[in-house]
């Protein structure tokens, strides 16, 4: 459907989980988060509901997110049943990889079409600062997996973060190389665990392009310009929220674990969808999608308005 300032919404991030078995340090605090009561977060059935009522509107798109969506018990059952509501033609996750030499086939098997996988290096001692304990080679393995369970098309996000991965750039780029493997560089953002220092190890995305001149525009992605290498498929997208808001092409709208729909990302505001549905839960939706603001106010000086952190909202 269309939001009051006729952008087409049709992309649903659903969070299933604030949990994760990283610590990203721009994303969670070091000691974790406490975990919520069962009974807080949303039921596979609830979460089937709102996926049906959402796709009724006009969403046609989900993606299942986190924390890290595998972690949730029944992450299978929850991707089954998305990807069979009907209009429902795209059911991506987003992962840090690390589960999937456990769950890709599977994964495949219930329906899920795409997966994007986080790294954001390939130096196995920046990987453990970065993810606080992470092993390189756990996500190594992932992508490894998810290639081999027939995800022919694979999208790695990285989060670009000033004197700590830039260096890496032209090497990330080249995963490209393959033709298939697609990368998206992500502009830090200051929300939650990096809400104080994400400014000063804050670098445009235009630093991308600076590293690696060669790289050509391709079209445009939703909210992602596209480049390639001269000569390969695999496409490199800047993802750019702090130094070209992407607002009046967003199409997206979240759902966090513990119900609660977000019309955009960097906004406190909050509808609650727990215990509604049919009429009430299709007419909450339709009012919180048609009321999403037009744009955030994040500039590279300013924090997020937004309440919750990245864990819990699903990027
Ligand atoms: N655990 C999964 C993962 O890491 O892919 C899914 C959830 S994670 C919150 C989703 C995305 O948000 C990841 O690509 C992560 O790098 C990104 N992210 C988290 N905190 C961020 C921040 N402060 N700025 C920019 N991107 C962030
Ligand atoms: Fe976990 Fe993803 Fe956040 Fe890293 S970015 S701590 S993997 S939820």
């Amino acid at each position: 459907m269309q939001d009051q300032f006729d952008r087409d919404i049709n992309y649903l991030r659903l969070s299933v989980t604030d949990l994760c078995n990283l610590r990203c340090v721009y994303c969670m605090p070091e000691s974790g988060v406490t975990k919520l009561r069962h009974e807080d977060i949303l039921s596979v059935e609830e979460i089937e509901e709102i996926v049906r009522a959402a796709a009724a509107l006009g969403i046609t798109k989900v993606r299942l997110t986190g924390g890290e969506p595998l972690v949730r018990h029944g992450i299978l059952d929850i991707c089954r049943r998305v990807a069979a509501v009907q209009g429902i033609t795209e059911t991506c996750l987003t992962t840090n990889g690390t589960l999937l030499p456990k769950y890709a086939r599977e994964l495949r098997e219930v329906g899920v079409n795409r997966l994007n996988t986080s790294l954001d290096t390939l130096d196995p001692v920046r990987y453990a600062e970065i993810t606080r304990g992470g092993d390189l080679n756990d996500a190594l393995r992932g992508i490894d997996a998810a290639r081999d369970a027939g995800f022919d098309v694979l999208k790695i996000n990285t989060v670009l973060i000033g004197g700590v991965n830039d260096g890496e750039i032209r090497d990330l780029v080249d995963l490209t190389r393959d033709g298939r493997t697609h990368v998206r560089f992500i502009e830090l953002m200051p929300i939650g665990a990096s809400a104080d220092w994400a400014g000063a190890r804050f670098l445009e995305n235009s630093a991308v392009l600076r590293a690696v001149p060669e790289l050509v525009a391709a079209d445009s992605d939703g909210v992602a310009r596209l480049y390639r290498l001269p000569d390969t498929d695999g496409t490199v997208g800047l993802i750019s929220p702090i130094s070209s808001h992407f607002c009046p092409t967003c199409n997206r709208v979240r759902v966090t674990s513990d119900g609660k729909l977000k019309p955009c990302l960097h906004s406190s505001d909050e509808i609650n969808l727990r215990g509604l549905h049919g009429d009430a839960l299709a007419e909450t939706l339709r009012a919180a999608i048609y009321g999403k603001p037009q744009h955030h106010t994040l500039d590279g000086t300013t924090t997020s308005n937004s309440a919750r952190s990245m864990y819990a909202i699903g990027g």
